[in-house]
């Protein structure tokens, strides 16, 4: 099963990067290439006959799935940056973390009117990170089509944050 060749990559590293957080590390999976692979051909099970114009990679790990579905869906690639790294015109959304606030940012012109957007991240936990990225996305004018992770913590109730986006991951916690 493919599903239980790439959960048991997945190592759980206790207490990072703070006490009580069990931090899913996917670096095993990025370096086995056929163990990478699965992991991208099972998300893009998640999207098959979506038309996606542009996908949107999160910060950071967002990037490196995101860059490999946008590659295999013949698109672009927007990256959606935390806040003061994007050289251009941007927009920005902030949004809660457990102690203070983040900021991600896109460029101004990363996305058309009317684009059928993706967008990507490693992981869902609370749905913060990924509802701004599309509040972002909204603001430009893209259609979110979908918002895909490869992991989702389903015991924190990110999935609710999102209502009203369709969302969809792999691997569930
Ligand atoms: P959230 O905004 O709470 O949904 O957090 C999602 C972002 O934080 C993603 O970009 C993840 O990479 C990262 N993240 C949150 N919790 C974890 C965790 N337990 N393991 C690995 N990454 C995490």
């Amino acid at each position: 099963m493919p599903i239980d060749k790439l959960k048991n990559a997945i190592r759980d590293v206790p207490d990072f990067p703070k006490e009580g957080i069990i931090f899913k590390d996917i670096t095993p999976i990025l370096s086995t290439p056929d163990l990478f692979k699965t992991a991208i051909e099972q998300m893009l099970g998640g999207v098959r006959g979506k038309k996606i114009d542009k996908v949107v990679g999160i910060d950071a790990r967002g990037f490196l799935f995101g860059t490999a579905m946008a590659m295999e869906l013949g698109c672009g690639i927007v990256p959606a940056r935390k806040a003061g790294k994007l050289p251009w015109n941007t927009i920005s959304e902030s949004y809660e973390l457990e102690y203070g606030t983040a900021t991600l940012e896109m460029h101004t012109d990363a996305i058309q009117e009317g684009d059928n957007v993706l967008i990507v991240d490693d992981l869902l936990a609370t749905g913060g990170t990924s509802l701004a990225a599309a509040k972002l996305v909204d603001r430009l004018g893209g259609n979110v089509v979908d918002i895909s992770f490869f992991i989702e913590l389903a015991f924190i109730p990110g999935r609710e944050k999102l209502a009203g986006y369709p969302v969809s991951s792999i691997l569930k916690y």
